[in-house]
């Protein structure tokens, strides 16, 4: 019988500078150590290759995140799908994104990654105003988002992703306007909206604190993400998850597979991964964060195992509502029972009928989902099943 197909990650924690929001596990150097850290990349590749866990199982997704992928050099990436192609089948229509940051994308390096075997280009465009991606000590101009998108159409990748961030402090509605309409125009098949966040550590957590940076209020990030979702969908993108746009058939099926909870390996300095070992229990571990640690490790052992945690059935319980509901098609209480031979309404029935009743859940049939209003709510709405 064949096996059930995974997701595979990689993540390249190298980045040019720290951009004051980030709080992932990233880290600004002068020269990136591409071969070492390859290296160690591709000694994990093989240790796994062997698990029981993973072996003999199709990817259906490849995805390299950071950080900014895009500073390894296509020729180190030519090696790892070589040798992947070699331990795992890869689905014939595998999703294989790559992360890179517009200002660093040519035409021979776009040529190089189409080359190697990446078919989905996720660019970190952020904004299309100068004072905005300044503010977010971005170092690309509008105008190199603009040349990167071009210069990958000529390169051939049909499928690009832009990201974009709202509420930035002094961002006005109308430079959010502006931004919305920018992406648009440039035609991707896919857009992620994340509200800025002032996560603890950031020199802009510290600078909210300190009362540098003055955050916007609240209702005016609401109002933007209600005219990002009205704009977008008029446009005829589907929003698919709370953060996530596609044209039709776009949607990234890396994050879906999140999502629903699928399996997935993590390769790479800080690279988590999740593995459902049975019907009540998952295993999540993580690699050591540090790079340095993270090489000696993977070189010296083929694993890089930092931490691994036994997922407890109450946390599945809430997995499936807290990543199901994510994804706005929302969730089936029916497969709720299948997978966990549990009654989804004795144990949530009261939660669900107060969301219903505020207006911020829908109930059709066995599928419950986000409302529009429970949308722009939806850590709050979503937390309700933590209890
Ligand atoms: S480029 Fe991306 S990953 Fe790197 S520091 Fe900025 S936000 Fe973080």
């Amino acid at each position: 019988m064949k096996r059930a197909p995974f997701s595979l990650y990689v993540h390249i924690p190298y980045c040019i500078q720290k951009c004051p929001y980030c709080d992932f596990n990233t880290y600004a150097v002068a020269r990136v150590p591409q071969q070492e850290y390859m290296r160690s990349a591709f000694a994990e590749l093989d240790y796994y290759a062997v698990q029981p866990e993973w072996k003999l199982r199709p990817l259906h997704t490849v995805y390299f995140g950071g950080g900014t992928p895009s500073l390894i050099e296509p020729k180190y990436y030519l090696q790892f799908f070589k040798l992947l192609k070699e331990r795992f089948e890869i689905s014939s229509n595998a999703e294989i994104t790559l992360e890179a940051n517009p200002g660093m994308l040519d035409r021979e390096i776009l040529d190089g990654f189409l080359e190697a075997g990446f078919n989905r280009l996720s660019l970190g465009s952020q904004s299309f105003q100068p004072e905005t991606l300044e503010k977010l000590g971005r170092v690309h101009t509008p105008d190199q988002i603009h040349f990167s998108v071009e210069q990958a159409r000529i390169a051939g990748f049909d499928n690009i992703s832009l990201d974009l961030i709202f509420g930035v402090p002094e961002q006005t509605q109308e430079n959010l306007r502006d931004d919305i309409t920018s992406a648009i125009a440039l035609g991707p098949e896919h857009i992620s909206a994340y509200s800025l966040t002032y996560e603890k550590g950031t020199p802009f957590y510290k600078a909210k604190a300190q009362g540098v940076l003055r955050a916007l209020p609240d209702d005016v990030v609401g109002d933007m993400m209600e005219e990002l979702i009205e704009r977008l969908t008029a446009s005829g993108f589907v929003q698919y998850e709370i953060s996530n746009f596609a044209q039709k058939g776009k949607e990234s099926k890396h994050n879906t597979a999140y999502w629903k909870r699928s399996d997935y390996l993590g390769l790479g300095a800080g690279a988590h991964s999740y593995f459902r070992s049975s019907v009540d229990s998952a295993l999540r571990w993580s690699n050591y964060a540090l790079p340095v640690e993270y090489m000696n490790q993977a070189t010296a052992l083929g694993s890089a195992l930092s931490w691994s945690d036994v997922l407890k059935p109450e946390d599945l319980l809430f997995e499936f509502f807290f990543l199901g509901l994510r994804n706005l098609e929302g969730v089936s209480l029916r497969d709720f029972k299948k997978e966990f031979s549990l009654d989804p309404l004795e144990r949530y029935g009261p939660t669900i009928e107060n969301l219903k009743e505020a207006g911020l859940l829908k109930v059709k049939s066995d599928k419950i989902a986000l409302s529009p209003e429970g949308v722009l709510v939806a850590d709050s709405v979503i937390e309700q099943f933590a209890a």
